[in-house]
Protein backbone atom coordinates (compact mmCIF):
# COMPACT_ATOMS: atom_id res chain seq x y z
CA UNK A 1 0.00 0.00 0.00
CA UNK A 2 1.52 3.35 -1.14
CA UNK A 3 0.24 6.58 0.72
CA UNK A 4 0.68 10.16 -1.39
CA UNK A 5 0.29 13.11 0.77
CA UNK A 6 -0.90 16.09 -1.55
CA UNK A 7 0.83 19.09 -0.19
CA UNK A 8 -1.71 21.95 -0.23
CA UNK A 9 -0.54 24.87 -2.53
CA UNK A 10 -2.39 27.93 -0.72
CA UNK A 11 -3.00 28.73 2.98
CA UNK A 12 -6.38 30.34 2.22
CA UNK A 13 -8.90 28.11 1.90
CA UNK A 14 -11.17 30.99 0.05
CA UNK A 15 -10.14 33.22 -2.40
CA UNK A 16 -12.07 36.17 -3.25
CA UNK A 17 -11.26 37.80 -6.96
CA UNK A 18 -13.12 40.97 -8.25
CA UNK A 19 -13.46 40.30 -12.10
CA UNK A 20 -14.11 42.78 -14.95
CA UNK A 21 -17.83 42.39 -15.79
CA UNK A 22 -16.69 42.58 -19.68
CA UNK A 23 -13.52 40.64 -20.38
CA UNK A 24 -13.49 38.93 -16.71
CA UNK A 25 -9.85 39.15 -15.76
CA UNK A 26 -9.18 39.29 -12.38
CA UNK A 27 -8.44 43.50 -12.04
CA UNK A 28 -6.40 44.31 -8.73
CA UNK A 29 -6.42 46.81 -6.48
CA UNK A 30 -5.27 49.96 -8.83
CA UNK A 31 -7.22 49.42 -11.45
CA UNK A 32 -10.16 48.71 -8.80
CA UNK A 33 -9.04 52.14 -7.80
CA UNK A 34 -9.16 54.12 -11.00
CA UNK A 35 -12.78 52.00 -11.26
CA UNK A 36 -11.61 50.88 -14.57
CA UNK A 37 -10.43 48.08 -16.17
CA UNK A 38 -6.50 47.90 -17.18
CA UNK A 39 -7.33 45.63 -20.25
CA UNK A 40 -10.45 46.71 -21.67
CA UNK A 41 -10.84 50.15 -20.17
CA UNK A 42 -14.70 48.97 -18.73
CA UNK A 43 -16.13 50.78 -16.07
CA UNK A 44 -15.28 49.05 -12.68
CA UNK A 45 -18.06 50.98 -10.55
CA UNK A 46 -20.10 47.48 -10.24
CA UNK A 47 -17.28 44.08 -10.49
CA UNK A 48 -17.98 41.39 -10.76
CA UNK A 49 -16.93 38.88 -7.34
CA UNK A 50 -15.98 35.59 -7.62
CA UNK A 51 -15.50 33.41 -4.50
CA UNK A 52 -13.22 30.44 -4.84
CA UNK A 53 -13.77 28.25 -1.63
CA UNK A 54 -10.90 25.22 -1.57
CA UNK A 55 -12.02 21.90 -0.30
CA UNK A 56 -9.92 21.78 2.10
CA UNK A 57 -12.31 19.56 4.09
CA UNK A 58 -11.70 16.82 2.50
CA UNK A 59 -8.32 15.46 3.07
CA UNK A 60 -5.89 15.31 0.00
CA UNK A 61 -4.91 12.12 0.28
CA UNK A 62 -4.38 9.30 -2.69
CA UNK A 63 -4.35 5.80 -1.56
CA UNK A 64 -2.77 3.14 -3.75
CA UNK A 65 -3.06 -0.76 -3.23
ZN1 LIG B 1 -11.89 44.26 -18.73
Amino acid sequence: MIIQKQAAGDDCATKLEILCPNCERDVDEAELAAQKCGDCGYDLTQPKQSIEIHATSVPAIAITF
